[in-house]
This record gives C-alpha cells, sequence and structure tokens, in this order.
C-alpha cells in the first residue's frame, strides 16, 4: 500500500525493525541512553537549546499539554484558525476555561503580519498567541518567522503546533522566538504514532511557574525533571522511542535542508500534477501551499469519496478525503516524512488513472 495519508505516515523498514525490539527497563541505563540520544536528535531537528520533552500522547495530547501547563483560569489566549487544527487549539483552550479570542481565516487563506498585529492591538489582554505552523486540513503553511515577529514585537507567549511541519519545511524555533513548540512522532518524523514532543523556552518556564490550571499527566515540570535523570514520569511507549531513535539517525544523516528540499520539490511535483488533471489547491495563494500535503478541489462532476475508493481498491494508493466543512470536495495527497519521488509518480498516477475511470462513469 502507498500510504498518502498526512499521518500516520509511512516508517523507514530499518524504524520497522526497531519497533520490534525486546522491552527495556524504563527506569535502567539503556533507557537512559535511549531517551537522551533521541532528546539530543530531536532538539536537532527543532533547532532549538530549549527543553525538550517526550509524553506518550499523540499531537493532540502535546497541544493540551501546552495549554494546560501555561495558564490560569480566564486567561486570554489569541488563536489564529487557518482550519481544523487552528479550531483544536481553541477547543483546547476553551475546554481548560481559558478566555479564547479567534483570528478566523477564510478557507485556504493564512494572516498577514498586519492582520495578526491588529487582532492583538484590539485584544491588549492576550497573554499567548497559538498558530497551527502548517494547516493540514487545508494545505497551507503560514509566514511563521514574520507572524513570530509580531508576537514577539508584542511581548506574548508563542505557541506553535508544528505537528506536520517540524522534518518536513523549516522551523527554527529558538531563531523565530517560538516558546512552545509542539509535533508528534507520526508525521515527518516517520515513526509510529503514540509519542508527542514539546519544546518549552525560558519564558514558557516562567509562565508554567504561575500556572494555575490542573496538570497531572502532563505536567512538563515533571516531565523536566525526571528527563534530567533520563527517565519520565510514567512508563513511555518504549518501541515508538526504538523506531523514533532509527528515524531521527536517519533525518539527520540525510541533513535537514536536503529533507526540506526533498519535501519543497514533491509538492511543487503533486501541485503541477493534480492543477495538470482539473484539480483546484485548496490553498489560496500557491505561495502559501503546504510542502507536506496538498490538498484540492475535486474536479467538476468528480465524487471525491468515489475518486479515494478506486485509487484505493484499484490502485493500492491510500489518499486522505476533506474534514469538516471540505468533507467530500476535496481530496488530500500528503508527501510528509518518509517520501521519495518514485511514492509520488505512483501515486498521482493512480489518481490520473482513477479520474479517468470516475469521471468516464459520471
Ligand atoms: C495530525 C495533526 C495533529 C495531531 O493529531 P493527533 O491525531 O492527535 O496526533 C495536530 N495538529 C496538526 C496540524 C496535525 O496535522
Amino acid at each position: 500500500m502507498n500510504l498518502r495519508i498526512p499521518g500516520p505516515t509511512p516508517c523507514p523498514p530499518a524504524v520497522l525493525q526497531a519497533v520490534g525490539r525486546q522491552m527495556v527497563n524504563h527506569r535502567g541505563p539503556a533507557f537512559r541512553e535511549l531517551i537522551q540520544r533521541v532528546t539530543a536528535g530531536l532538539k536537532q531537528v527543532f533547532r532549538t537549546e530549549n527543553d525538550v520533552l517526550t509524553l506518550t500522547t499523540s499531537g493532540t495530547g502535546g497541544l493540551e499539554a501546552a495549554v494546560a501547563n501555561f495558564f490560569s483560569p480566564g486567561d486570554a489566549v489569541l488563536v489564529v484558525v487557518t482550519g481544523v487544527f487552528g479550531r483544536r487549539w481553541a477547543d483546547i483552550a476553551a475546554a481548560y476555561g481559558l478566555k479564547v479570542v479567534r483570528l478566523d481565516l477564510p478557507v485556504g487563506e493564512v494572516p498577514t503580519p498586519d492582520q495578526l498585529q491588529d487582532a492583538l492591538d484590539a485584544n491588549p489582554e492576550v497573554r499567548a498567541v497559538c498558530i497551527t505552523h502548517n494547516e493540514t486540513s487545508t494545505g497551507v503553511m503560514v509566514d511563521l518567522p514574520a507572524l513570530a515577529r509580531v508576537v514577539k514585537g508584542a511581548g506574548k507567549l508563542l505557541l506553535v503546533d508544528a505537528v506536520s511541519s517540524l522534518g518536513c519545511i523549516p522551523l527554527e524555533t529558538d531563531a523565530w522566538g517560538c516558546d512552545v513548540v509542539v509535533t508528534a512522532s507520526q508525521k515527518g518524523l516517520m515513526s509510529p504514532p503514540g509519542l508527542a514532543h514539546v519544546a518549552v523556552s525560558p519564558a514558557a518556564w516562567e509562565f508554567y511557574r504561575e500556572g494555575r490550571l490542573p496538570r497531572f499527566y502532563f505536567d512538563l515540570g515533571r516531565h523536566r525533571d525526571l528527563l534530567a535523570r533520563g527517565e519520565t514520569p510514567w512508563t513511555p511507549a518504549v518501541s515508538a522511542l526504538f523506531g523514533l531513535d532509527v528515524a531521527l539517525g536517519q533525518i539527520l544523516a540525510e541533513g535537514l535542508e536536503k529533507v526540506f528540499e526533498r519535501h519543497r520539490r514533491l509538492a511543487e511535483l503533486t501541485r503541477r500534477e493534480l492543477k495538470g488533471l482539473g484539480f483546484k489547491l485548496v490553498a489560496r495563494d500557491e505561495n502559501s501551499a503546504s510542502n507536506s500535503v496538498t490538498a484540492a478541489y475535486v474536479p467538476e462532476g468528480i465524487d471525491a469519496s468515489t475518486l479515494i475508493k478506486t485509487v484505493r481498491s484499484e490502485f493500492n494508493v491510500e489518499i486522505q478525503g476533506g474534514q469538516a466543512e471540505l468533507a467530500g470536495k476535496i481530496i488530500r495527497v500528503a508527501h510528509m516524512g518518509y517520501v521519495s519521488e518514485q511514492d509520488m509518480t505512483e501515486a498521482l498516477g493512480a489518481i490520473r488513472a482513477a479520474l479517468a475511470r470516475v469521471g468516464s462513469r459520471a
């Protein structure tokens, strides 16, 4: 199966082999070495000197940890909403009793620095800004360095959902001043699902000390203290860590710049092919189209779910449909993590052939 969905993404064979290893004592020296090596590798990929904590949970758990650890009830946060995952930030913050101010963008659009500046000017009580770096539901990536400059200029904490961007498109945690950055194991990091990673800046730890929201399993201070001894507070997903260890080794051996360039090239190939077939990108401006997942409206008269089913059953290629208001209207094709040009040519060939079949039946 050519798995072209935006997570979980395929794992390299060596990662799959590592995942099958025997368990180790998670309070012993073998695990200590493992978590320390993984953490060092993650810091290189996050481009940070900050703490990077690994939680056993999915990406959403990482986002929840980011909300639960740094605030008190009634604190105001500004959430940039570009789609389903921006809404998830807002929903989690609301569930924790924060005051949520939303900057909502039309489908396929990304905010300009001026829009963000205006939203901050209009809401001076806001203490932090939550941004989705790469909106997986619409296939757009925001101009994070430009937005980060606005957030930092206003003296606010910056929280970034980088689940579908880290390891695919450039993200400079320290150079851009991202205070809290969340990712997960099963996307750009080409590992099995089960781990979330949260980078925490010194400024964010100040917020942590003042924060009064309830926290326990996701208490990042506990994770930081235990990590100093090479442990995690609770039993971690040991097998997923075995896999991630090997995956990080491969990413760093390829080199981050090369990894980004591969994603850029394959994204461009995907967009060109789909446009040629009569699809229309969800991204309004192709400059903000995502390099890890392409979202596109199906051509007139084509049923998206029939197309997706045909691609799967006839060609053994798995692509994804739309979420929420885009369900039934779009397809999403991932070029994220462990992916080669051949994988994409094959997937795009399958879409072309399936389109001809579905179209001739319509
Ligand atoms: C996949 C994803 C998540 C996390 O989803 P989980 O299913 O909880 O791992 C969060 N944000 C974005 C942008 C994503 O693509």
